[in-house]
């Protein structure tokens, strides 16, 4: 099946809900064992079915497996947040006194979780500040875990170099993990360019309309856990399964069925079954709404490049942008509609004069939104940590939504105008 239909039907069994058309909620806890053997076989993980909605949920599932096949992976685990996807992505393979390696341009909810909490664990980030891979290859050595990269920084707005990144990560026996929140699999499939596992923040594009915190970790089956001897969680038996070891009980599923199995049963993050419903009817007109949100953005995109109080606009899209190359290589149908532009005026007069766009911090909303760093997310920062950051006093980060294009343009136009007032 192609990506619509898999949007729109994929993984339906209209028999096993009661013919209903759309998917059901199921808000039950638990689930109910045939006999005594049955529970027990759940239990060891020896048979496959549900136990407790912690672990796993009928309308969560639908939502699961939709997203593994659009992202082209042999499974998903659904999560509350993107935060805890990413969360427990890394404590899957990862433990105190192993490092990660990132850049320090990503998203800064993921930053702080890296920087702050994951140091505390005893687990080291190391942030790379440019965008060559050499000095990617120089910083891994024997505790380097993973390589962890955005598709389309947030809100940075530069695209990673998918495939340089994973040869890397392979060369060296670790996998590559991609967050690709911004294009969404419509635009890019990471797992494609050689992405071991990707994550998603499903409160953005995914479930489309600002109402579902949600996340998702995708296992795109192709890393081998037990090629080295740097994943013995995959390879040592797991006592909490009655010496289950992942890697040779569950193949190239092992990193998606221990998420489960091992960390959400422990950490509890799971997503309500609501969220879940939410997101499959987002995911239902996900491909409808990014072909609208790239069309809109770019629109803008070009109009701003052009006008004489816009000191600078980050779009990849955009042929000027230092990424076009990139973009047009991973980003097969439009750059999303995440975009960074300086206005020449006063930056708290132009976000209050804006009619239009909701000042807010969210993004892949079906509104447009717009964010102030300096002004809100990033105020505490000095001048030069800003430009570090990638944040000027101008900056402003904005995520385009499906309104008319000239409704858009006006809306922005008369905030510049007021601005300079
Ligand atoms: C929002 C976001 C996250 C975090 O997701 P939540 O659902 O807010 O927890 C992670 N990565 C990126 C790129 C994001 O935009």
């Amino acid at each position: 099946m192609k990506f619509e239909t898999i949007a729109t039907q994929g993984f339906l069994d209209l028999a096993k809900q009661n013919k209903a058309v759309s998917t059901p909620i199921y808000a039950n806890t638990a689930y109910s064992f045939d006999s005594v053997e049955y529970a027990v076989g759940l239990f060891d993980l020896k048979i496959a079915g549900d136990i407790y909605s912690r672990l796993s949920n009928p309308t969560n599932d639908i939502l699961e497996k939709r997203i593994a096949a659009l992202e082209g992976g042999v499974g998903a685990l659904s999560t509350s947040a993107g935060q805890s996807a990413v969360l427990i992505t890394m404590l899957n393979f990862a433990q105190a006194g192993d490092e990660i390696i990132t850049s320090d341009k990503i998203y800064g909810g993921t930053y702080n979780l890296f920087a702050k909490t994951f140091k505390q664990m005893g687990i080291n980030v190391v942030f790379i500040t440019t965008d060559n891979l050499e000095d990617y290859e120089k910083a891994i050595n024997e505790k380097t875990k993973c390589i962890y990269t955005e598709t389309i920084g947030n809100p940075s707005i530069l695209v990673a170099d998918i495939e340089g990144l994973a040869k890397i990560a392979h060369k060296h026996g670790i996998p590559l993990v991609v967050d690709n929140t911004v294009p969404t699999p419509y635009l890019c499939r990471p797992i494609e360019y050689g992405a071991d596992i990707v994550v998603h923040s499903t409160t953005k594009y995914l479930s489309g309309h600002g109402n579902a915190m949600g996340g998702v970790i995708v296992d795109s089956g192709n890393f081998d856990w037990s090629q080295n001897d740097k994943f013995k969680m995959f390879t040592t038996p797991d006592e909490s399964y009655h010496g289950i070891v992942y890697a040779k009980e569950f193949g190239n599923a092992a990193f998606i069925v221990k998420s489960r199995t091992h960390l959400i049963r422990d950490l509890g993050c799971c997503q309500s079954p609501f969220n879940a419903y939410l997101t499959i009817l987002g995911l239902e007109t996900l491909h409808v709404r990014m072909e609208r949100h790239c069309e809109n953005a770019l629109k803008l995109a070009q109009y701003l490049e052009k006008h004489p109080h816009i000191n600078f606009v980050k779009y990849p899209y955009l042929k000027s942008s230092k990424d076009y190359e990139k973009a047009k290589k991973y980003l097969t149908h439009g750059a999303s509609s995440l975009m960074g532009f300086g206005v020449d005026g006063d930056g708290t007069k132009f976000i209050e004069s804006l009619k239009l766009f909701i000042h807010a911090t969210n993004l892949g909303d079906v509104r447009s939104i717009i964010t102030y760093p300096a002004g809100t997310t990033h105020r505490q920062l000095s001048d030069e940590q800003k430009i570090k950051a990638g944040i000027t006093n101008d900056y402003m980060r904005a995520s385009i939504g499906l309104e008319n294009i000239d409704d858009i343009i006006e809306d922005i136009e008369n905030a510049i105008k007021a601005s300079r007032a």
